[in-house]
């Protein structure tokens, strides 16, 4: 068995470590944050100092994919999910058994485990802090990296932390997140960083978290994620009685940015009626913005030769996207089973033919989910700054077409329905429901629903953000 070295310690660093760790491998986890995860939820949430990242304290959403990884692999995580309070979720529970054609076997793959960012994140460090082939370090800043010539191609020896120890293992793999400073790191040592494709996502979040007095959570009146005009709203139940509520705007739009003020973001939100039950509880952070957040995708394997040898990039640190779709971590988790099973197929990870594999591999499996969000993410933004400046989106795109008529008419039939919960939790993606002839025939036999008179329209959305 491998002796792997992880750098970062957040989701995707521990549940790579607990999949490896589980193998047999013996796993040492650096995390340059010095905090251990606090046992109590409450702590989690309120006072874990978690600087290394970003988005720590934002709502997020865990999909049923997660869940399915976690049910198959590693069921002491969704055990310990539960004894923490996490939320099971079914979206057909709860709809009208004629309106989903009755329950059918399989249904189950529509379960979501899931809770606030930190809960579920001590709850999975947690459980690999106490796996006997995982060391946790904490407090252990990665600052510059040992390379060694090996046939002409670099190969990463060791990871050398702050006060200067150096970790090295068969296998060292970044998890070290979107702002992984391996890329810059193999550069100062001499090598050559990965390739790189990065594009501002143009999105921007206004978000707070809510609480309620008696653990009960509003009702999902249209979906976690609606899109309205210029702006959509998101609403994510969380464990324990909480929940997000968060404004995803255009970056460029310039008054959106009124929100920041919570009296206006309240204003908003108590604006549209599907959305405005979601303020009735107890607001447990400030209004919080984050924006400028990249699509970025690296690339270790360039005209067939690694940049780099002895070395793999999971989760963020491979490929980050815009995160209205909530499908981060999911995405991430997929990849560290890719890196398990890449690790079972072929142990040799120092070869510089590990690395091609390891690369096509991420490309076949992997890859392909992180491409599934941009062609949305794309039409939304054009979409929104359509109705910023009043002008007609009209692009010629199938997928457009696709999901604006499974979007609005979800509801009516039953695999219709199935269809687009396939998409937005992360069961089927969107270019393997549009090979489904059809499923494709049925969505466009009917043009889609208007949305008209349910939220507001950009003036209406100025009026109050200028009241
Ligand atoms: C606003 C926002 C909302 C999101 N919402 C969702 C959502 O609802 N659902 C979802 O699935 N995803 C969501 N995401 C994406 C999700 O947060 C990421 O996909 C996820 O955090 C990736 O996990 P990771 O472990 O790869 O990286 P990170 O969570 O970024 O963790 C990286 C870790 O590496 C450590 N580190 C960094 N540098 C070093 C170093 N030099 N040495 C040692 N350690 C280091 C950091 O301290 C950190 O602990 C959201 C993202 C954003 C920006």
């Amino acid at each position: 068995m491998s002796k792997i070295v992880i750098m970062g310690g957040a989701i995707i660093g521990q549940l790579t470590a607990l999949l490896l760790a589980e193998d047999g491998h013996e796993v040492t986890v650096l995390e340059r944050d010095p905090a251990k995860p606090p046992a109590d939820v409450e702590d989690a949430w309120n006072s874990w100092e978690r600087t290394g990242v970003r988005q720590f304290r934002i709502g997020h959403w865990f999909h049923a994919g997660f869940k399915r990884v976690l049910d198959g692999e590693l069921p002491q995580v969704v055990e310990a999910l539960d004894e923490a309070g996490a939320l099971r979720v079914n979206f057909l529970e709860g709809i009208p058994e004629e309106m989903i054609g009755g329950r059918q076997d399989g249904d189950e793959v529509y379960s979501t485990i899931t809770g606030r960012r930190p809960v579920v994140e001590a709850v999975v460090a947690r459980v690999a802090a106490a796996h006997p082939g995982i060391e946790v370090l904490r407090g252990q800043a990665v600052t510059s990296v040992n390379l060694e010539d090996r046939d002409g191609v670099p190969h990463l020896a060791a990871l050398v932390t702050e006060s200067g120890q150096e970790f090295s293992g068969d296998l060292i793999v970044d998890a070290a997140g979107r702002n992984s400073p391996t890329p810059r790191l193999l550069a100062e040592a001499g090598g050559r960083s990965p390739d790189e494709e990065l594009e501002d996502s143009g999105f921007i979040y206004y978000g707070r978290s809510f609480k309620s007095a008696d653990g009960s959570l509003p009702a999902v009146l249209g979906g976690l994620n609606q899109n309205y005009d210029s702006i959509s709203i998101l609403t994510l139940p969380a464990d324990n009685g909480t929940w997000f509520v968060g404004i995803v705007a255009a970056g460029s739009d310039a008054e959106m940015r009124k929100v920041m003020n919570e009296e206006t973001w309240t204003r908003v939100i108590s604006s549209y009626p599907l959305v405005s039950h979601w303020l009735d509880g107890e607001p447990t952070s400030e209004v919080k913005a984050m924006g400028k957040i990249e699509d970025r995708i690296r690339r270790c394997v360039v005209d067939g030769q690694p940049v780099v040898t002895g070395y793999a990039a999971v989760g963020d640190a491979w490929a980050c996207t815009n995160p209205s779709l909530g499908r981060g971590a999911t995405i991430g988790l997929y990849h560290a089973l890719a890196l398990r099973d890449q690790m079972r197929a072929d142990p040799a990870a120092q070869t510089a033919e590990w690395a091609r594999s390891w690369s096509r591999r991420t490309e076949d499996d992997v890859e392909p989910w992180y491409s599934d969000g941009l062609g949305p993410d794309r039409l939304r933004l054009g979409e929104i700054e359509a109705q910023i400046v009043g002008a007609r989106f009209e692009p010629d795109d199938e997928l457009y077409e696709f999901m604006r008529r499974i979007g609005s008419r979800g509801m009516e039939h039953p695999r219709l329905l199935r269809a687009l919960l396939d998409s937005a939790l992360m069961i089927r993606k969107w270019s393997e429901l549009l090979e489904d002839e059809e499923l494709v025939e049925m969505a466009m036999a009917e043009p889609a629903a208007s949305a008209e008179g349910v939220g507001l329209d950009r003036s209406q959305l100025l009026e109050i953000l200028n009241a």
